[in-house]
């Protein structure tokens, strides 16, 4: 990768680094949050993803700053001005809607994911798999998960990816192996 992309990306972590603070991640550990977001950007460029060996910049800085505007102070017009209008769609399509309840966004979610551009489907299948491989040990899960509330994650997670998972095979294969075991460590 060229120079200038190494440090967009770099630029792009330390950022949302900055913007989730001391934010933590649910699970017994408490890991600082931007764990999640780099992880996910990290799935989308391994040699498992269907971008590998050139995934574009926009979609892993996309991925880098998908929670930024769902929570923390940054605002779509904060990522406009820093990164500019392609990465900045990526992200509010990644988005909840936070006027709706809980149980309205799990809906929207499934609802809206079809009509979603590619870039933002690899982005949604990516987050997933990061939060479905933290689901799965009882060390990257949020304490006091019951058995119950897992399985309902992993459906509702299906039900989510199933309409984005033609544009990354190798991400939609690591997904598949999740469902179709569909055991967890308890
Ligand atoms: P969620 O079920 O949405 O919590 C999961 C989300 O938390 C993930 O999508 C992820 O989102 C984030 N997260 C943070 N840390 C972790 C981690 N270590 N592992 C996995 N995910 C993590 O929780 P809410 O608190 O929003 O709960 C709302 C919904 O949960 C309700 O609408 C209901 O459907 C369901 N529920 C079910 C219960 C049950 O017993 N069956 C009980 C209570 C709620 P991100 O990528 O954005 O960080
Ligand atoms: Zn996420």
């Amino acid at each position: 990768s060229n120079p200038s992309t190494l440090s967009q990306l770099l630029e792009t972590a330390h950022f949302a680094a900055l913007a989730h603070g001391q934010q933590r991640r649910k699970s017994p550990s408490q890991p600082a949050y931007i764990q999640h977001p780099l992880h996910v950007a990290s799935l989308l460029a391994a040699p498992e993803s269907s971008l590998h060996p050139h995934p574009p910049v926009e979609i892993l800085q996309a991925a880098i700053l998908h929670d930024t505007v769902e929570d923390t102070d940054v605002t779509e017009e904060d990522l406009r001005r820093v990164f500019g209008p392609v990465v900045t769609r990526i992200v509010l399509e990644c988005s909840d809607d936070k006027a709706l309840s809980k149980e309205a966004r799990k809906q929207a979610q499934i609802d809206s994911a079809p009509h979603k551009s590619d870039e933002a489907k690899h982005v949604k299948l990516a987050d997933k798999l990061s939060n479905l491989r933290d689901l799965m040990s009882s060390e990257g899960r949020p304490s006091g998960w019951s058995v119950k509330r897992i399985q309902e994650y992993f459906v509702w997670s299906k039900r989510v990816t199933d309409s984005c998972i033609h544009v990354n095979p190798g991400i939609g294969a690591q997904l598949d192996e999740i469902y179709r075991q569909g055991t967890f460590e308890v």
